[in-house]
């Protein structure tokens, strides 16, 4: 962060100090909402939360170093008083203005977290990158990991995320990019937004705040996204595999072990890709994060060659393990929508041709009315990709991924319902050969993951 005064700040976010002994007193941050990351010099943000209440750690977080407290109340140490999610969306706002950093915002329903990687990873090649740590990507977490930002960066990279109108164009206030990324729409929350319109609204969002002089970063094969270029003011740049797209890729292949390969092309030039990362979900996130980086000034050898180093920076996805006894296990299990279904169910078939493949799936949450059909699809592209063994975990969604298999012939044994993560354990455990491959996904809410990692532990 930025050194400021707590004068500075209090009249930045326009609200009360209360105790403040010196109002020259530096924070030098980090802005923190956790009492446990407060060091000397950090400004703690108390909110209230369902379990704990930030004000009540005001005491020790000055004794541990704390410059101040930013409150909602007096709380009898250093403090300013205000709406405590306004204040920090005002201080970091104030805090970008004066940093010579280029924002860089991008939003979308699948994929943000990876493709936010991606572009860390390529841009920081280049110069000081400042970038979403995980998934923080709300109006909480975003005027946080902004006012992480120094003097010397010169990326910031911000992960945005929406569950109705009006919040990326909120995000985007705080922290106006130049360049504005939209991966795509899918069925993510789309119980919650009633139908991919309105979810396409939403995200537009992002392109309608850029500046003339910024870029919309488009997906040219996502029609929804397409058309948010009448949108928006600034250049448009279109990625993906579709020949209209200024930045795409051809010859797109699955290597033998599931990683994508293909020939990058930027108006610079064109350069090949191996990606380290697994699934060809990521080849549309390379291709989104090559367009950033091409309006950055990096040509297209430099580009790819990042790309083909970059790992997962982030944990549960397509995270891949080899056991000492030769079975591979795919975690997965981070969240899941049908089109990332899709992609790791290919991205498994691949990695196991000519070995026995096991697909352990739970359901897909917030699909609305398309929640039957779309777990019912998962369950045939199963059975059509020639996985061996399908587990469905959990309820009644998972009977739907199992009945698709089903129905889509051949099988009846190979796929079977389980009721929960430890039935499925116990299962792989006595069932699991050496060499075979097992893929583990379902949403976040059904905490794949234990599976996974009992997995993982078990060679
Ligand atoms: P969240 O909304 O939870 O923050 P996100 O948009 O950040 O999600 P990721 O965390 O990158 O997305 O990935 C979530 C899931 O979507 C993972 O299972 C991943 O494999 C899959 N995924 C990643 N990229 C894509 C893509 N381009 N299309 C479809 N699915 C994808
Ligand atoms: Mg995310």
């Amino acid at each position: 962060m930025i050194a400021l005064s707590l004068a500075e700040i209090a009249a930045v976010v326009g609200g009360q100090t209360h105790d403040i002994p010196d109002p020259s007193a530096q924070v030098t941050g980090p802005v923190v909402r956790d009492s446990r990351e407060v060091v000397p010099g950090s400004l703690f943000a108390a909110f209230v939360g369902e379990r704990v209440d930030g004000h009540d750690y005001a005491a020790r977080v000055v004794q541990d170093g704390a410059v101040a407290v930013l409150a909602s109340r007096p709380v009898g140490v250093p403090a300013i008083v205000d709406d405590v999610q306004t204040a920090l969306g005002a201080l970091a706002r104030h805090v970008v203005r004066r940093l010579g950093a280029t924002l860089v915002a991008l939003t979308g329903s699948a994929g943000k977290t990876s493709t936010k990687d991606l572009i860390a990873q390529v841009l920081r090649r280049k110069a000081p990158t400042v970038f979403t740590p995980g998934s923080l990507n709300n109006e909480i977490g975003l005027p946080l990991t902004a006012l992480t930002a120094t003097e010397e960066t010169r990326f910031l990279v911000l992960e945005m995320g929406a569950r109705g109108i009006g919040h990326i164009r909120y995000l985007a206030g705080l922290t106006p990019p130049k360049i504005g990324l939209v991966l795509n729409v899918g069925s993510a929350h789309i119980g919650e937004f009633g139908g991919r319109e309105q979810i396409a609204r939403a995200k537009g969002e992002l392109v309608e705040a850029l500046p003339g002089d910024g870029a919309a970063i488009l997906n040219a094969d996502d029609p929804l996204v397409r058309a948010m270029a009448s949108r928006t003011k600034a250049k448009v740049v279109l990625f993906g595999e579709s020949a209209e797209a200024d930045v795409r890729a051809e010859n797109v292949r699955l290597t033998d072990s599931g990683q994508p390969a293909f020939r990058l092309h930027t108006p610079s030039g064109a350069s090949d890709v191996t990606m380290r990362l697994y699934g060809e979900h990521h080849v549309s996130n390379a291709l989104a994060a090559a367009a950033v980086a091409h309006e950055l000034g990096m040509s297209a050898a430099e580009i790819a060659t990042a790309l083909s180093e970059a790992g997962s920076l982030s944990r549960w996805r397509m995270e891949v393990t080899e056991r000492p006894d030769g079975v591979t296990i795919v975690n997965d299990a981070y969240n899941a929508n049908p089109e990332s279904m899709r992609a790791a169910l290919r991205a498994l078939a691949a990695m196991g041709k000519g070995r026995r493949t096991w697909a352990v799936l739970g359901k897909m949450a917030e699909l609305g009315d398309e929640t039957l059909a779309e777990h019912d699809a998962v369950g045939r592209l199963a059975v059509r990709l020639n996985v061996s063994k399908l587990v469905a975990v959990g309820g009644i969604e998972a009977s739907w991924l199992q009945l698709g298999a089903y129905n889509e012939g051949s099988w009846g044994e190979e796929s079977v319902h389980v009721s929960d993560a430890q039935a499925a354990i116990d299962l792989l455990r006595s069932e699991l050969r050496p060499g075979d491959v097992v893929l583990v996904k379902a949403s976040r809410s059904v905490g794949l993951e234990s599976v996974a990692q009992a997995l993982t532990e078990a060679g």
